[in-house]
């Protein structure tokens, strides 16, 4: 919808994943169906519940988890971030390189990817892999 607004003449502007509706940055990353398969399953691994949001800014945002640590508020800050970036990634793989979309496939980079650079960046000895995978929401009250 950016291009178009910008008089670039496009194919067309629906979503090339679903062709249900507009390509915009809300649909692709929050409201696409396959981005919704992902976003339910991050949900689901964090026990956040079910993903319900009305716009990107939500699902970036920095709402806080009632009883969780600021450190632990990071965290699923970031996986949210990351979750993000993974959808963009594997949707731009999907549309210009003409690779599969896996829910799968993406859920679990997400896992990796976010294991991998949160211990990185917050250089602490706080998360381990086992509990990551199996009991993520565990780390929203460490300190
Ligand atoms: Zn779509």
């Amino acid at each position: 919808m950016e291009l178009d607004k910008r008089d670039i003449d496009l194919h067309s502007v629906l979503c090339p994943l679903c062709d249900d509706d507009l390509e915009t940055v809300d649909h692709s990353i929050v409201f696409c169906k396959h981005a919704i398969e992902i976003w339910d399953r991050v949900y689901k691994w964090w026990n956040m519940g079910s993903f319900a949001s009305f716009n990107i800014h939500e699902v970036l945002g920095e709402e806080s988890c009632p009883g969780s640590s600021a450190f632990g508020e990071k965290i699923w800050l970031a996986v949210q971030w990351i979750s993000a970036y993974i959808i963009w990634k594997n949707r731009n793989n999907k549309v210009f390189r003409g690779y599969c979309w896996t829910a799968p496939v993406a859920f679990n980079e997400i896992q990796i990817k976010s294991f991998e650079w949160i211990t990185s960046k917050a250089k602490t000895k706080k998360l381990d892999w086992l509990t990551w995978i199996s009991n993520p929401s565990s780390f929203l009250s460490v300190c």
